[in-house]
């Protein structure tokens, strides 16, 4: 084949084959995220350009070298939006959402965009499940994200994710830890990749977050956060924990942890899968105000879908078989082929799914493709059966065969069929369970 365009690199096609995979975590993320009191958000996927800049941080990898940033034809800087987080607080405040009942709890399921080097798990184009909760300023809120986030990955049934929490106080203990850390790095100048130079005057905990071996070698010995934090954000951490060994949460403290936005205040967490995150966030009480908006103290997570599904697989999870079509008509000649379209309105009106051909085949190819896309049962519609007004439906399992009347006979046939079926089925899994 000689292809016009081929995808974009990092970007991936979900196929109509592996859709209910997809369909199944999507559900099961939107369903844990309204079980915990929270609703859906849906934002524009490109917003003004200084969203981002002031809300994830400008001296970020995330908006220094990662983000799709365009002028659009009117001469406006415009940015597909890299995460979740900045474009749902602006919507937010936007609507005066902090009028109604604090905490706004907000989830979405977005895709985000990163100019990134496309490897395992990390993709140019990806899909985001994530939750806000806004104007939640106690430890319980932490507690809280952080056991939905569990929640998630217990019932999708991924296995060994490990919790890793840390505090990144506020930024008054924080201007004193920036002090200590411009210290340390000052001693390795020459050492540093440019971009940490800059980092070193304007942002020296990006620095802590920097992917180049040199500076994460370096960083591995600088001062630690929690050496430096506040009285209130330490106080602030010990009642999260306390609330997550009451909810009786596992997790490490891992005083490395600083997440790669800026906008993070106090609580952190990564859930990791060998050393990979799969779902990561804290808390961001100055983001709103970053944002022009009203002071908000917040947190979220956001769980990148593709990593998840790719654990999944990898770990053989079980996605609920998606649905077959419950009949496939045959239909033989033309007149046939106009009351096979017609039946196959009458049922699905009835919910069920019934299909029929559409490129004028031969019985043999037709019964070919009905095994292929596994049709329950068949049914052949010639021009005898036209004529009578009665068919053969058939169980394609057992090869069972009824007579049913057209059309009336039809959904009731196979009403009986699939309860007898689900009978059937029934018993099996019974005897399979006495079994054991
Ligand atoms: P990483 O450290 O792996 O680069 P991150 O800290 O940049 O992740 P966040 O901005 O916190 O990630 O995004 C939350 C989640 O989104 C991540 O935990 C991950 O599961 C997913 N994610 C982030 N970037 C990508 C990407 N380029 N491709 C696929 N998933 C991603
Ligand atoms: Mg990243």
């Amino acid at each position: 084949m000689d292809l016009v365009a081929s995808a974009i690199k990092g970007t991936l096609d979900m196929l109509p084959k592996e859709s209910h995979e997809w369909h199944y975590v999507e559900s099961v993320a939107a369903d844990t995220a309204k079980l915990y009191g929270f609703s859906e958000i849906r934002t524009p996927v490109f917003e003004k350009t200084e969203l981002f800049q002031r809300g994830v941080g400008d001296t970020t990898d995330v908006v220094q070298k990662e983000m799709y940033t365009f002028n659009d034809k009117g001469g406006r800087s415009i940015t597909l939006r890299p995460e979740g987080t900045a474009g749902a607080i602006r919507s937010i405040l936007e609507h005066g959402l902090f009028n109604e009942a604090l905490p706004v709890k907000a989830y979405y399921l977005t895709t985000c965009y990163r100019y990134e080097k496309p490897q395992k798990g990390r993709l140019r184009e990806f899909h985001q499940f994530g939750v806000e909760c806004v104007g939640a300023a106690a430890p319980t809120a932490d507690a809280e994200v952080i056991t939905l986030g569990k929640t998630l990955l217990d019932r999708l049934g991924l296995q060994n994710i490990s919790l890793e929490i840390n505090s990144i106080g506020c930024p008054e203990c924080r201007a004193k830890y920036t002090e200590a850390l411009k210290k340390y790095f000052e001693e390795y100048k020459s050492e540093l990749c440019p971009t940490c130079l800059d980092r070193l005057d304007r942002n020296p905990m990006r620095i802590l977050d920097c992917k180049s071996e040199i500076c994460s070698k370096i960083a591995e010995n600088a001062p630690k956060i929690l050496d430096y934090i506040c009285d209130d954000c330490r106080e602030h951490f010990e009642k999260v924990k306390a609330c997550l060994d009451a909810a009786d949460v596992k997790y490490t403290v891992n005083p490395s942890i600083v997440r790669g936005l800026d906008y993070y205040t106090k609580t952190v967490f990564e859930f990791l899968h060998n050393g990979l995150a799969v779902c990561a966030g804290g808390r961001y009480d100055g983001l709103a105000t970053e944002l022009g908006g009203v002071d908000l103290p917040s947190l979220g997570f956001a769980a990148g879908l593709e990593r998840i599904l790719m654990i999944m697989r990898e770990q053989g999870a079980e996605f609920p078989t998606p649905k077959k079509p419950d009949l496939y008509i045959a239909p033989l000649g033309e007149n046939a082929s106009a009351q096979a379209v017609k039946l196959c309105g009458l049922l699905r009106d009835e919910g069920f799914s019934a299909i029929t051909d559409m490129s004028g085949r031969g019985l043999k190819a037709q019964m070919k493709y009905a095994d292929k896309i596994g049709a329950k049962y068949t049914l052949v519609l010639g021009d005898n059966e036209v004529e009578t007004s009665t068919a053969k439906i058939k169980d394609m399992q057992s090869g069972e065969q009824r007579e049913v009347a057209l059309p009336e006979g039809l959904v009731s046939v196979l009403y009986d069929m699939s309860i007898d079926k689900a009978f059937d089925d029934l018993h099996e899994s019974m005897a399979k369970l006495e079994e054991k």
